[in-house]
């Protein structure tokens, strides 16, 4: 075999395992046709989270006159922007690409194809390796509606040559409402469709509704309940039909109707490798395919598809082949985040979810943050702790508001750990801060008991 390891995929999953198993002194090969780093640093979380950050100067800009501040804002420069995220993140992939080869990795640019179930082929070049595995990600997918090619997804968003003045987003999930922040913080005209009553299906109900008002109070409007029907195009505009007759003239529609597992033209078939009911990979608790010495991870398994979840998954199977250390990855409890402005994050069970398994005592706090009483911005915080009614522990936090995904990675330590309610209470707070009323949360707002309800 030519190597012990070879890896299909150098994204956030293939990265972390290819450079750990090296590390433990396994030979490993890895290939990646696109961009190194994939989809987190090049088309994802990094660069998101850069236009995430250009929106919210323009509006500290404006908050800033509360203060005292006499600000002369000109118009925001797209093409700028971008320039300098490109750039950032040329830096980035190459420092991906070295990180590789200074662990002592192969790189291959290029495709790789299974030929047989150790065997794959890169431009013509076969190669062998004892355990491989699959870290090819996912893709975004239009809804399948006639005309949906007239509009455009996340992959294409970050390399607008302009950035367009009026904007239909569709979809209202991470990706929908990130992007519909983002560009209406850089000035746009917003319409987010959706076909819920609320956005972030699958959130806390009390998040989703704050998060609603947010979107409204940042100027976004709103179509629930709409359904997409088709597109069609007039001259440079797009008409984006929603349902009962309705129609929205926009310059661009943008499809963040979810991520499919990137599991075509691989030869999976050559590999005897199987996919499942979400036609992503199959694994089971040690990420192993229905071949064994074959692996799958991150967005191609298409469970938890967050970053974190596929850099840990990578690490630990590259520990538990070649570090004398195997162990899995739990999928319980882990922490996540919209960066909307403000941002929403939460760790652990929704009320809803909790309350199905029994009774919970709910905390929820809303104000508005210190500094917007002098900005006059309209922007409200919401807390909220979901706790077991009988062991009093912390099951579930949740927030929309400034600072929100930095506060719950703290809190979801806590969580994680097992604390109870009366370990948060003992917990002095810091002050003045927002974090604070998570450990001041003294007065019970209910007890939901869906569990018992469902009786
Ligand atoms: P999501 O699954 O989060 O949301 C998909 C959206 O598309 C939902 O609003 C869904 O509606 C809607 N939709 C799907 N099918 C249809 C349909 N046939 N008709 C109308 N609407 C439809 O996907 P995203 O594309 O936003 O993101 C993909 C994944 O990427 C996320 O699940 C997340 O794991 C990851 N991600 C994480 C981020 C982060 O951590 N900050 C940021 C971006 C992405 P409905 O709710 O009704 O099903």
């Amino acid at each position: 075999m030519d190597f012990d390891l070879f890896v299909i995929g150098g994204g956030s999953a293939g990265v972390r395992c290819a450079r750990i198993a090296a590390g433990h002194g396994a030979r490993v090969g890895v290939a990646e046709e696109r961009h190194w780093g994939g989809t987190c640093v090049n088309i994802g979380c990094v660069p998101k989270k850069l236009l995430v950050q250009a929106g919210e100067y323009g509006a500290w800009a404006d908050d800033a006159i509360g203060f005292g501040w006499t600000i002369q804002k000109d118009s925001h420069d797209w093409g700028k922007l971008i320039a300098a995220k490109d750039r950032e993140i040329g830096r980035l992939e190459g420092i991906y690409r070295k990180l590789l080869t200074g662990a002592g990795a192969t790189v291959f640019d290029g495709r790789a194809v299974f030929v047989d179930p150790h065997t794959v082929e890169i431009a013509g070049k076969r190669i062998t390796a004892e355990n491989i595995v699959i870290a090819t990600g996912g893709y975004p997918e239009r809804l399948d509606i006639p005309g949906a090619d007239l509009g455009i997804v996340s992959d294409d968003a970050f390399f607008l040559k302009t950035m367009p003045r009026h904007i239909v987003m569709v979809g209202s999930g991470y990706i929908a409402v990130e992007f519909a922040g983002i560009f209406r913080a850089l000035g746009a005209e917003v319409h987010l469709v959706y076909r819920q009553p609320l956005p972030l299906r699958g959130f806390d109900q009390d998040i989703r509704e704050s998060m609603a008002e947010a979107l409204l109070a940042q100027g976004i409007i709103l179509h629930p309940g709409a359904t997409p029907e088709k597109l069609e195009a007039a001259g440079d505009r797009r008409v984006l039909s929603i349902g009962g007759g309705r129609t929205l003239t926009t310059d661009l529609v943008f499809f963040a109707t979810g991520r499919r597992a990137n599991v075509g033209g691989l030869g999976l078939e050559k590999a005897g490798v199987a996919l499942n009911a979400k036609n992503a990979i199959q694994v089971d608790d040690q990420l192993r395919t229905s071949q064994p010495h074959i692996y799958a991870m991150g967005d191609v398994t298409d469970r938890v598809n967050l970053t974190p979840v596929a850099t840990a998954e990578g690490h630990a199977l590259a520990d538990s082949l070649f570090g004398d250390n195997p162990r899995t990855v739990s999928l319980r409890n882990i922490p996540s985040a919209v960066f909307t402005t403000p941002p929403v994050a939460s760790v652990g069970l929704t009320e809803e979810q909790a309350s199905a398994l029994g009774p919970v005592d709910i905390y929820l706090t809303r104000f508005t943050p210190m500094r917007h009483n002098l900005s006059g911005r309209g922007r409200k915080t919401t807390m909220k702790l979901v706790v077991d009614k009988a062991t009093q522990k912390v099951v579930g936090a949740h927030m929309l508001g400034e600072d929100a995904a930095e506060i719950i990675q703290g809190i979801a330590i806590a969580v994680v750990m097992g604390a109870t309610k009366a370990d948060f209470d003992r917990t002095i707070g810091i002050h003045p801060t927002a974090a604070e009323e998570f450990v001041t949360l003294r007065t019970r707002t209910r007890t939901t008991d869906l569990a018992k309800a469902a009786e």
